[in-house]
């Protein structure tokens, strides 16, 4: 094994938008002047959670702490130019304010209220809506066995994913931080603190701490350390759809009370759910369940909005969830084992708009060892060892 001969202060395994939003802003941190290498084994990205995600930013969660973390994704998208720029360019956001709407039947409204109570203390701008109210403001949509519904009246929506991510990587990469296509395959160890990785290639490096940033192979990077990290691989798939009669105006994202999310795609929609049989699928399996569009997605759909009983699937393809089984919640912050292996994992389907806020605490936590901006300690990893969740209600 060759070692690379100057090692690094910080190793990133996974550069999609995780590991590349923590490089971004280690590397904008002025009291930071350490050296950064972001090892990552696909620069086209094209399986990670990043690439194939839904793309939406929406505050309406049941724990602060997310909320706030959301909040965060909002200020800095919306100086993203400014924030990431490199020769005075930077990537497109192409921010669509759409919304989410999350419906509910009486089964549903006792934590519709409940999260509407913490969001509104938390300053989020989210109104309740009667049935009625419901369905003069989205007049396409069938409300009869509602009993209400929550939207956000702003600073929800959706974005270019890989925009997000170019940006945070391309001003990275301009402050500095390289960026190595191999793969984590070793991590060692010496004294109870991580000392180094070793790469498929052959080589190796030693380096001060090591960010987890791999999604959904998480846990097989905590396992090279001696960790446990409860995070799988979930599938899910997305179906993009046109309908022969339009709607007239542009849907929120709906999350129906099937549990299926549509939104729109312009000039078409994007649909998923949650599979039946959601559990752990192998990190190489990308097959998307048609059948789940047909027997489950569609006619919830035809349900809720009669005139998609007449659409038709333009194109498909699925993703993988990293997936907390405790809570699904992140996992964010150090091992107390290993103090220097610091986890970013298990965002299952929010980790999109959680990258600057986690990105950014990471980045204090390396440099000031404590969160200065936003205390994310309540996802840290002591709930995983003491298997005490810290749930949140709004999952998608
Ligand atoms: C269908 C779907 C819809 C989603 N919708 C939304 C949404 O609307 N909003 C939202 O906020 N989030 C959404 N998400 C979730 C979001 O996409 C993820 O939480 C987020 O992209 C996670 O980013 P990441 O960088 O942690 O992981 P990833 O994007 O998966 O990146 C991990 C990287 O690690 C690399 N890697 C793997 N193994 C190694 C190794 N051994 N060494 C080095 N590198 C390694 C991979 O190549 C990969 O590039 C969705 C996800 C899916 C699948």
């Amino acid at each position: 094994m060759t070692s690379i001969a100057h090692g690094y202060d910080v190793v990133i395994a996974g550069g999609a938008v995780m590991g590349s939003s923590t490089a971004y802003f280690l590397s904008e941190n002025p009291d930071f002047d350490g050296s950064v290498l972001v090892v990552e084994p696909d620069p086209t990205y094209a399986r990670s959670s990043t690439a194939l995600s839904a793309a939406s930013v929406r505050h309406q969660f049941s724990n602060p702490v997310n909320i706030a973390i959301s909040q965060f994704c909002t200020e800095f998208i919306a100086d993203f130019h400014h924030n990431v720029e490199v020769d005075g360019e930077s990537p497109d956001l192409g921010f669509r304010e759409t919304g989410y709407l999350f419906l509910a039947t009486d089964a549903g409204m006792a934590t519709l209220d409940r999260n509407h109570d913490v969001q509104q203390s938390c300053g989020v701008d989210v109104s309740l809506l009667t049935p009625d109210e419901t369905q003069r403001r989205y007049p396409y949509m069938f409300t009869d066995d509602l009993a209400g519904a929550s939207i956000g009246e702003r600073n929800e929506g959706t974005l270019d994913a890989n925009s997000l991510m170019q940006g945070f990587r391309r001003r990275a990469r301009h402050n500095g931080v390289e960026y190595l296509t191999d793969s984590v395959i070793g991590v060692t160890t010496d004294g109870g603190l991580v000392s180094g990785v070793e790469l498929a290639s052959g080589r190796s490096t030693s380096c001060g701490a090591i960010v987890n940033c791999a999604g959904p192979h998480g846990s097989v990077i905590a396992s090279m350390a001696g960790l446990e990290l409860p995070v799988e691989p979930r599938q899910r798939s997305v179906f993009l759809f046109d309908c022969r009669e339009p709607l007239g105006q542009t849907p929120p994202l709906t999350i129906d009370t099937s549990g299926v999310w549509i939104r729109s795609e312009p000039p078409y929609y994007l649909a998923g759910g949650i599979p039946v049989d959601d559990t752990r699928v192998d990190h190489d399996d990308f097959r998307v369940r048609h059948g789940e569009f047909t027997d489950q997605i569609w006619p919830a759909l035809a349900h809720r909005i009669p005139q998609f009983d007449k659409i038709s699937v333009k194109r498909s393809w699925a993703g993988h969830y990293a997936y907390n089984t405790l809570d699904h919640n992140a996992v964010v912050g150090p091992a107390p084992a290993v103090p220097n292996f610091i986890f970013a994992n298990g965002f299952s389907g929010h980790g999109l708009q959680q990258s600057a806020g986690v990105g950014r605490g990471v980045s204090e936590l390396i440099c000031y060892g404590e969160y200065r901006s936003l205390d994310l300690s309540e996802l840290g990893y002591q709930r995983i060892l003491e298997r005490r969740p810290f749930t949140e209600d709004a999952i998608i």
